[in-house]
């Protein structure tokens, strides 16, 4: 790759387990792939149900003693942490990119993302209030205080290598516990790198396990997560089948759970909205990382009155903002799909929109493009209807489908017609519709007037089947804590 690390130490291919840094215990790799040109990029340990029984008795071990450390010297740590991710930014965004497919003046500004978390969770953690109770009997004082619950199993998707690991591991060691890490197979490179700089940062050993797993061996993995008593919470994000089942089996144990989960995200342009902010509004919602956030517009419905000078205006405005070339330039901000998986899916939904009356208006993809194996333009369709494979399937793909639709009531009963619950978007310019809509639709998350939504400070979640708990903003610790009441007699 066209990138010299400046330490290159922040590469490894082995876990970290209790403060060392393992291979799998029976030898066993798998392998990491560019998705830019499908070449290996490295072997990496691969680690089975054993070893990560190791792990979480790793974690456990450490909890008894960090579950005392000082709020402050957590919040040092965590500055410190942060600290050593900007100082290494680059390498971070080069390992991001080499495993991702990322452009990397994208995997920058995900950096950056990731650290916000950080220095969040950093100036929160000294803030973990209780209260105190007035007792119906008299000689009674009742207070509460939030305590750490044990250890903590995180499972990161491959979409946001660094950002979902500061947000889940980030919050739950600030919080006070321990943590095991089992990154997506897809990307272990920046779980590993962000785990040396915590090493680096003083982390003492076991707080921050990652054990990295081949997708082969994720479902016995995930059984000694959901048996192992000494788990208290498991935090996942992927699809919604796997967390259904993951939180079946949690609930077995009662460990807690956070599980942000597959989305489906309407997002609705009304026959009075600013028709230039709302396609650069769908633009950043709809194309940023290729398609591939779950917070991503999966279904555009537009009012009919503008649906063809709203798709000439978006088609217009894609052309002009993107640049296709190698990851590595920086001109480059729009990249490949993680995989030819994701490319074969997309490919289904727009035969499928096709056949069933939908047309191209922009883009379409190709199999072998110039671009590399796994790479599809941005691509908008018109003549969408409820029929179509994407209007219940996530696309997760740079596919842009108009739906037109006539009345406030219609649209908000088709935005609501799928399981999925977790983000939503409106462009209105009438303050009424700003209400009504919002408080409407069943999402987790609205954007209104805005196409980015997901910030450090905010509460990230969905409903219905999109999952459950609250990651980022102030309740973003208290999803890693448990309220105790403590009775005392005078
Ligand atoms: P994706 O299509 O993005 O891989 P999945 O939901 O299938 O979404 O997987 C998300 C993550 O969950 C991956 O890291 C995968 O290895 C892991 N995973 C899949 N099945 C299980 C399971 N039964 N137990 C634990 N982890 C699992």
């Amino acid at each position: 790759i066209p990138y010299t690390f400046k330490d290159p130490s922040l590469l490894d291919h082995r876990s970290f387990v209790g403060g060392k840094w393992v291979e799998g215990s029976k030898g066993d790799t798998f392998s990491v792939y560019d998705p830019a040109d499908n070449q290996k990029v490295w072997d990496i340990a691969d680690l089975d149900r054993e070893d990560v029984k190791g792990a979480i008795e790793a974690a456990h071990t450490a909890f008894k003693s960090f579950k005392k450390s000082l709020h402050r010297e957590r919040r040092w740590l965590m500055r410190r942490w942060a600290d050593l991710i900007r100082e290494n930014a680059d390498d971070l965004a080069a390992i991001c990119s080499l495993e991702l497919g990322k452009p990397f003046k994208e995997s920058l500004v995900t950096v950056k993302y990731g650290t916000d978390f950080l220095d969040w969770f950093e100036s929160a953690i000294e803030r973990q209030y209780g209260e105190t109770i007035p007792a119906a009997k008299g000689d009674n004082r009742i207070f509460t205080v939030r305590q750490p619950q044990g250890v903590v199993v995180a499972i990161t998707p491959w979409n946001s290598p660094i950002a979902m690991i500061t947000r889940k591991v980030g919050a739950a060691i600030a919080a006070g516990n321990t943590v095991v890490c089992k990154p997506a197979p897809e990307t272990p490179l920046c779980a590993i790198a962000i785990a040396k700089l915590f090493e680096r940062a003083g982390g003492p050993p076991g707080v921050l396990n990652i054990v990295t797993t081949s997708a082969g061996k994720a479902a016995d993995v995930g059984k000694e997560f959901t048996e192992n008593k000494l788990v208290r919470h498991l935090s996942f994000t992927g699809s919604t089948a796997v967390g259904r089942y993951l939180h079946a089996e949690c609930a077995k144990t009662f460990k807690k759970t956070s599980l942000e989960l597959g989305g489906n995200a309407p997002f609705i342009v009304f026959g009075d909205a600013n028709l230039e902010k709302a396609a650069e509004g769908l633009i950043s919602s709809k194309f940023r990382s290729s398609g591939q956030t779950c917070v991503c517009a999966n279904r555009i419905f537009i009012h009919s009155s503008i649906v063809e000078t709203f798709a000439s205006l978006l088609a217009k405005k894609v052309q002009d903002t993107f640049h296709f070339a190698s990851v590595w330039d920086p001109k480059c901000n729009f990249g490949p799909l993680y995989s030819f998986k994701a490319f074969e899916k997309i490919d289904v939904q727009i035969k499928d929109a096709i056949s069933k009356g939908a047309e191209i208006v922009y883009g379409g993809p190709e199999k072998n493009s110039q671009w590399g194996p796994n790479f599809c333009p941005p691509t908008i369709l018109k003549g969408g209807n409820k029929d179509m494979l994407f209007m219940q399937q996530e696309t997760f793909g740079p596919l842009a489908f108009l739906v037109s639709f006539e009345t406030d009531e219609e649209v908000i009963e088709m935005a609501n017609d799928t399981d999925a619950g977790l983000a939503a978007y409106i462009f209105t310019e009438d303050i009424s519709r700003v209400w009504r809509i919002s408080e409407e639709l069943e999402a987790g998350m609205v954007g209104v007037r805005v196409g980015l939504i997901s910030a450090c400070e905010q509460p990230f979640g969905g409903i219905k089947d999109s999952g459950t708990g609250r990651e980022g903003g102030r309740d973003a610790l208290d999803e890693y804590t448990e309220v105790k009441s403590i009775t005392v007699g005078i």
